[in-house]
């Protein structure tokens, strides 16, 4: 099952081009969900609440796609929790650009996993496609890191790989925004529209392996980057191993799993466009300037056309 967030935080089910309403299932489980819970109570509910879900969408009539304005399909992730260089050829052109003269990318931390742990982007980071990316600090580098989105379905600590991927509730296409510089990374990443997160959720029983799966790039139509998820150091179960080992995972909280190699910067007007064909699909966005709302930005974008 394929499940979006859209237009005033209605929730739907995403069958080919149509988008099925569901909200009303959304309001019903967050309305009996304790204030104190961790987590997301729709990602938590999902499996009791799978069938109700299929059965609402084939009632209501499903509105196209281009449409809808598609928002971050989890509303209360607990933490993004993302991996640093977790891909070898891109450990690799971090190292070869830090040690360019003048260079804006700085290595401070070890490249090993292990040794660099996991980092946090803040929650407040989170968009979805149709918010678009507002950057901040234009005249620094602000790179796209194209990544496989975990969303944990359910709660657990000291997981052990074996049963890892028993917790994920689905997976998605993300975009770990970056500006390049010596601060912290959990400050650098936390930029307001810096997390993205879509098209939707795509539930977990519908990828056969997280770790063999395509993900590129492109910027206004360029490859910039295109690898697969085979390529990861710690793999997706590693990966949630690794993070409860510190921390409590959540329902709704969102692991990113790292980026390939072709990271590089993007600046106000461009388009950026994640794919992993054919299960996770597209993931579009377009990319501008902090304080010009997205809304001026489309009509500008009409108005040039
Ligand atoms: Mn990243």
């Amino acid at each position: 099952m394929k499940l979006c967030r859209y237009d005033d935080d209605r929730l739907g089910v995403v069958r080919g081009e149509l988008v099925h309403d569901v909200t009303q299932a959304q309001t019903e489980i967050r309305n009996t969900a304790p204030y104190a819970m961790q987590g997301d109570a729709v990602i938590a509910a999902l499996p009791q609440w799978r069938e109700r879900l299929e059965r609402l969408a084939d009632k209501t009539p499903g509105t196209p796609l281009a449409q809808v304005r598609l928002l971050a399909p989890v509303a209360r992730p607990t933490k993004l929790s993302c991996a640093p260089t977790n891909y070898q050829a891109h450990i690799s052109e971090m190292a070869a650009a830090a040690a360019q003269p003048g260079s804006q990318v700085v290595t401070t931390q070890s490249s090993k996993i292990l040794e660099a742990g996991m980092f946090l982007k803040a929650n407040s980071a989170l968009v979805g496609p149709t918010e678009g990316i507002a950057i901040r600090f234009p005249d620094r580098r602000n790179d796209h890191e194209a990544e496989l989105v975990m969303v944990i379905g359910k709660a657990g600590s000291d997981i052990p790989r074996e049963r890892a991927l028993d917790h994920v509730a689905a997976y998605c296409l993300g975009l770990d925004m970056t500006v390049r510089g010596r601060e912290d990374r959990s400050f650098r990443k936390s930029i307001d529209s810096y997390a993205v997160a879509g098209p939707w959720l795509v539930t977990a029983d519908e990828i056969a392996d997280p770790d063999a799966l395509p993900l590129s790039l492109q910027v206004n139509g360029e490859t910039r980057q295109n690898s697969n998820t085979n390529m990861l150091i710690y793999d997706c179960p590693r990966l949630i191993e690794f993070a409860s080992s510190f921390y409590t995972l959540y329902p709704g909280d969102l692991i990113y799993t790292g980026t390939p190699e072709g990271v590089g910067p993007v600046k106000p007007g461009d388009t950026i466009v994640c794919r992993s064909s054919p299960v996770l699909g597209e993931l579009k966005i377009t990319v501008r300037a902090h304080g010009v709302s997205g809304a001026q930005t489309s009509t500008r974008m009409r108005a040039d056309a």
